[in-house]
């Protein structure tokens, strides 16, 4: 893909069109989730284990964290390659779906500058 003008320099034809082709086909994932999946390592309870000394620590364990109101926070421990597997698509699928509002919000706030319409008649 080429590379693309700076917004501020894209002339409004060429934002119409970006938009266009931004919201074209534009479908919510039906997997998406909004999460962050955290892998850690850990000590065990035994307190000979190798692993509350030089050893290496027990995992990767996977943990899918969601923020929830007032900064609370529900931890998932994923226990099957399956479910990791899925919560991994999850989060990728959201952040698609983030980077592409972006993008719209991006296109909208320059067409606003110019003092364009953002829901413009076909052109
Ligand atoms: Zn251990």
């Amino acid at each position: 893909m080429s590379r693309m003008t700076p917004l501020t320099r894209a002339s409004t034809l060429v934002l119409r069109q970006r938009k266009a082709r931004l919201l074209r086909g534009f479908e919510l994932p039906p997997e998406i989730l909004h999460a962050s999946l955290i892998e850690r390592f850990m000590k065990c309870g035994k307190s000979n284990c190798r692993c509350h000394g030089a050893g290496p620590k027990h995992g990767p364990f996977f943990y899918l964290n969601r923020g929830f109101a007032q900064g609370q926070m529900q931890s998932l421990l994923l226990k099957s390659p399956e479910q990791i597997s899925q919560a991994r698509q999850s989060v990728a699928a959201y952040a698609r779906v983030l980077a592409r509002l972006d993008q719209l919000s991006q296109i909208n706030h320059e067409l606003l500058r110019r003092g364009e319409p953002l829901v413009a008649a076909v052109t």
